[in-house]
């Protein structure tokens, strides 16, 4: 069955193909930036891609187009596709229309500065440096978000640009129930097999050992070559051009092979997402994943759920015995304890599977008192350092591992933190659902990667952006983001040391 019937969204379709066009140009250029340009190429290809973003915005904007997605609202009887193409699109007009184009500008200026201040200040650990810009690009999201408009709080309004329809009360909800259950499941872990550090983390490899590890265990994974690429870079990610051409990242350290491994995992989860969106969706508004948070439950299923276990650990130990040498003096129960391994850190980007969330939700909550004016940003390090001694037990020793760690606030980025917990409650959703059809460690150790894609797709990948987060969990999964499921996972890994 073709997908888009009605003549209306099959117009809209044909002339979205230029705008479609101008962002796979613009993904392109930012993959290049990452990957070959030469450093002297950053200026001419930062005014390339402002360029490109005003011929977006014109482009998406255009009253022809604008009356266009109108018409197609008013149609009767579109199916689940067609309307996916209006609702993406209303709300990509309702964004670019509400912010007004000086307060982006105003946004993007700031940000740009704020980031080399903030370099420095995390570099001479200081936060009184980066202070005047945390208060305006405060200020600037919250002006944002009375352009955008909001039902409840301003912070839903930002919390709605990373994650569609994700209110401040569900970010509430999921961590009100995560972070008296994971402190009481931390408590359990203190002292077991799990808790503590690895000998294997201070261990250093070649880095072309370690390339050949990735690329062995992509093939065996199935990373479709013709379709996909893997780079190397110092933040590795995952970007889209189209459902034909997605590429990863990685990086090499030289040491705690892990890291480069897991990289590779996460990013493989992201690009399988986009590889597996129904080929007759390319090239449309709905032709990529839907959201930050179901995004980011498709790399921590390959990550965490499929990767970090025991079964995984089996199949993958012949390789890493050949390219590293030094792992074959170790047990694959010992390397698994080492791919799992949970302490409470300061940083969260050390941060494991336990502890994780907790980082999250401390996140959460500041921005949300920051966004409502219920905190000082001059407050900031202060409230930072007292959560972290109640949630983790720790106090970090500067500020540098403290509140000026992350760089989303240097980039003006307040309400994307709650999708990265998002994504690993969505992770423990799909694994609770495939684990009722097939054990997930039998198919791991028989190799059956096929059989684990094939359920993906079908409850996930193949909808691309058609139906909205909370429709998708509704029809795939028959509820909405569930933090009982993540404990439930974290129980019985962790807890129990339990095959699943
Ligand atoms: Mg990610």
């Amino acid at each position: 069955m073709r997908k888009f019937q009605n003549p209306v969204i099959k117009e809209i379709t044909e002339k979205y193909r230029r705008i479609w066009a101008v962002n796979h140009a613009n993904s392109l250029l930012s993959w290049d930036s990452e990957i070959y340009m030469p450093e002297k190429g950053v200026s001419e290809r930062s005014i390339a891609l402002a360029e490109l973003s005003v011929l977006y915005r014109e482009l998406i904007l255009k009253d022809e187009f604008v009356s266009l997605v109108e018409k197609g609202k008013n149609e009767k009887d579109l199916n689940l596709w067609e309307s996916g193409i209006i609702r993406v699109l209303e709300r990509e007009i309702n964004r670019m229309k509400k912010i007004p184009p000086e307060l982006l500008f105003e946004l993007q200026k700031t940000s740009s500065e704020a980031f080399q201040v903030w370099k420095n200040a995390k570099a001479q650990k200081k936060f009184e440096p980066f202070l005047p810009y945390l208060q305006k690009l405060v200020d600037l999201n919250i002006q944002i978000a009375e352009k955008l408009g909001y039902e409840e709080k301003p912070y839903d309004a930002l919390l709605d640009m990373y994650e569609e329809g994700l209110r401040t009360r569900d970010a509430k909800a999921v961590f009100d129930v995560l972070k008296p259950g994971l402190k009481n499941y931390l408590e359990k872990i203190r002292g077991g097999k799990f808790y503590g550090e690895h000998e294997l983390e201070r261990i250093k490899y070649e880095t072309l050992s370690m390339k050949s590890v990735n690329e062995e265990v992509l093939k065996m994974i199935e990373y479709p070559e013709e379709r996909a690429r893997l780079d190397v870079s110092p933040h590795p990610f995952t970007i889209s051009m189209g459902i034909n051409d997605v590429r990863i990242t990685t990086r090499y350290e030289g040491y705690d092979f892990k890291r480069s491994l897991f990289s590779v995992l996460h990013e493989f989860g992201h690009a399988t997402y986009e590889l597996q969106i129904d080929p007759e969706l390319d090239m449309t508004p709905i032709g990529t994943g839907v959201s930050l948070g179901i995004h980011e439950g498709q790399s921590r299923f390959w990550e965490n759920v499929v990767s970090r276990t025991l079964a995984f650990t089996e199949v993958v130990k012949p390789v890493l015995d050949k390219h590293l040498g030094f792992t074959s003096k170790y047990s694959a129960e010992d390397i698994y304890r080492y791919f799992a391994m949970v302490k409470p850190s300061p940083i969260r980007t050390e941060a494991d599977e336990v502890t994780y969330n907790v980082h999250i939700a401390l996140r959460f909550e500041i921005e949300q008192m920051l966004i409502e004016r219920e905190l000082k940003p001059e407050d900031v390090p202060e409230v930072w350092d007292n959560m972290m001694q109640d949630l983790l037990g720790i106090k970090p020793v500067d500020v540098s591992e403290g509140a000026l760690q992350d760089v989303h606030w240097a980039h003006g980025t307040f309400g994307y933190f709650p999708t990265y917990t998002l994504g690993n409650i969505v992770a423990s959703m799909m694994m609770k659902k495939l684990n009722g059809k097939s054990r997930i460690y039998e198919l791991v150790r028989s190799r059956s990667f096929n059989e684990i894609k094939e359920f993906l797709k079908e409850n996930v990948h193949q909808y691309g952006s058609a139906l909205s987060p909370k429709d998708l969990l509704a029809r795939s999964f028959g509820k909405s983001y569930s933090p009982e499921d993540l404990l439930d996972y974290i129980q019985l890994k962790y807890v129990k040391d339990k095959e699943y």
